[in-house]
């Protein structure tokens, strides 16, 4: 029964036995139902929280509005300069917050730190970005004239996150909508509320602190109804989903129907390649993190292995081997590897995919199961499983967010690919080979179909210096680095004629 330091965490980020879910970086308030956060890890109830009412979400709209006109004046380099802020709050609370990440949520507390090193890195890269929002000037047909492309600020930025990276998914969006000159307004997981509060608490301490408008970063906390509101308020000209393929088609078709802007981050069906001559020392190691890292609950976990034929025992034996080696655990005690899913709505989804997986034909090299005992009292432990299954299987096309494997094998790199290619989600892939031409053919257009293909290294994760997101019914919307920005912004071409006559384009005459 140690508590890890997990009380001292929760009070050092302000978050009490109940609190209030709704929050415009200066108010607090709430007047809905109140919604209990119990952890994974232990069962125990972590505290209330009060979620907002539609009139709640009223009053944060209003805010968020007067706020937008005034943080749109702000220029884009001092806006920097509150992310610069506010990644150094986030070094500052990193291990509380990585803590509390690891309790509600249940990854291990290296990822739970990690994820919150995630905020920060993306508050140094926005902040570089706040004074290179570039656009491109070019030459007009049109004599004494000048043309030139602007990005303007959108307005009110919805962001809707999953449970499974209840901090880090807020900050890639905030960071870069923040420099671009948008008010945010976040709804977290109902799973995660306590994250959701206590990203707020340290927000609205950069904000005080600059006397900024209440209003530049709200949050409310709310099941789908106010999910729902967000989704089709006309108020909101941006909404960043990330969660299930399932409510993402409808949000993406909400959006769509009031012309809104979307960026849609939804579920993957990862695989990795291991061809005749991988490396198999760091691959298996690559296979086993991706596949059980967050208990299988990240977007981009290894779910399918595609192994040739003639390795196909090897890797099996040493996945198999590897697997008995996993300790599964309290994720705060460093020496688990494994910690446990996030509810027992969960643990019945894995229980439902492998029971479908065997009366498909699957064949479990290694056998799942829920734990039991005084170290399992939540009932959300599960043993990491593995399958061997054909890629056709309709379980095999589907993402169960939970540790099940499934291996199968293949003859040619083609028809590896094609097997990669073949699942209605497009969102990581990888390869390990060490041969150049197979590496090359699975990253040219006739390779994986995914908006994330790596050679050498598994499929989970990602560094936010690159876009990050995935084709097909992963929803191809792209968060984080590169030119992502640009997302978050309206464009605008300019023309401007420095002459005092008006030839028209395209040589069209119009003489009065
Ligand atoms: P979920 O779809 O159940 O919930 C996601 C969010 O949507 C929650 O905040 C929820 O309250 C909200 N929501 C539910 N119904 C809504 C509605 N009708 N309108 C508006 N909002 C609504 O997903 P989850 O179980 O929290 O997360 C797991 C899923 O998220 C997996 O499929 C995973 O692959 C995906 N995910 C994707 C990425 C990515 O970047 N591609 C990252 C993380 C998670």
């Amino acid at each position: 029964n140690q508590d890890f330091g997990i009380e001292k965490s929760l009070s050092n980020l302000g978050i009490s036995t109940e609190n209030l879910g709704v929050s415009t970086g200066g108010k607090y308030f709430a007047n809905g139902d109140v919604l209990e956060s119990y952890s994974p890890t232990d069962g125990k109830l972590i505290a209330k929280v009060t979620t907002a009412n539609f009139s709640d979400y009223d009053a944060v709209i209003e805010t968020s509005k007067k706020a937008f006109l005034e943080f749109r004046q702000i220029p884009a380099p001092k806006r920097g300069e509150l992310v610069r802020q506010f990644g150094l709050k986030l070094r500052h609370y990193k291990e509380d917050l990585g803590k509390l990440v690891s309790y509600e949520m249940g990854k291990s507390l290296q990822e739970g730190l990690g994820e919150v090193q995630e905020m920060i890195d993306i508050c140094d890269f926005a902040v570089g970005l706040s004074r290179q929002l570039y656009g491109f000037t070019m030459h007009s047909e049109r004599p004494g004239h000048r043309m030139y492309e602007q990005y303007h600020p959108l307005g009110i930025v919805g962001i809707i996150s999953a449970f499974n990276f209840p901090v880090a998914v807020w900050s890639w969006n905030t960071a870069l909508a923040w420099i671009c000159g948008n008010v945010t307004i976040w709804k977290p997981s109902e799973k995660t509320p306590l994250c959701g509060i206590a990203c707020q608490n340290i927000i609205t301490e950069v904000l005080r602190e600059n006397e900024l408008p209440e209003g530049i970063s709200s949050m409310i906390v709310g099941d789908h109804k106010i999910g729902d509101r967000l989704v089709n308020d006309k108020n909101v000209a941006l909404i960043s989903f990330t969660g299930s393929t399932k409510v993402g088609r409808m949000v993406g078709t909400n959006v769509a129907q009031r012309f809104g802007k979307s960026i849609l981050e939804l579920g993957g069906n990862n695989a990795i390649i291991f061809t005749e001559n991988a490396d198999l020392n760091m691959s298996i190691i690559g296979a086993v993190f991706g596949a059980v890292g967050t208990a299988g609950q990240r977007c981009t976990s290894t779910r399918r292995l595609i192994i040739h034929e003639s390795i196909f025992e090897d890797v099996k034996n040493r996945l198999v081997k590897a697997y008995a080696q996993l300790k599964i655990g309290n994720p705060l005690d460093e020496n688990n590897h494994v910690g446990p899913l996030i509810d027992k709505d969960a643990v019945q989804q894995y229980l439902d995919s492998i029971e479908k997986c065997k009366k498909e034909g699957g064949k479990f090299v290694v056998e799942g199961g829920v734990l039991e005992g005084e170290h399992y009292t939540s009932g959300c432990y599960v043993k990491p499983c593995i399958a061997e299954v054909e890629n056709s299987f309709e379980i095999v096309q589907h993402e169960t967010f939970a540790p099940i494997l499934y291996i199968m094998k293949y003859k040619t790199l083609e028809e590896a690919i094609a097997m990669q290619n073949d699942v209605p989600q497009g969102l990581s892939s990888a390869i390990m080979t060490t041969d150049m031409r197979q590496a090359e053919l699975f990253l040219s257009q006739q390779g994986s179909d995914c908006g994330i293909a790596n050679v050498n290294i598994g499929t989970s994760g990602a560094e936010i210096g690159g876009a990050f997101g995935g084709e097909k019914e992963t929803g191809g919307g792209r968060e984080s680095g590169s030119d992502v920005w640009k997302y978050y912004m309206r464009r605008q071409t300019n023309t401007i004629n420095y002459t005092d006559s008006l030839p028209l384009a395209q040589g069209i005459k119009f003489d009065l």
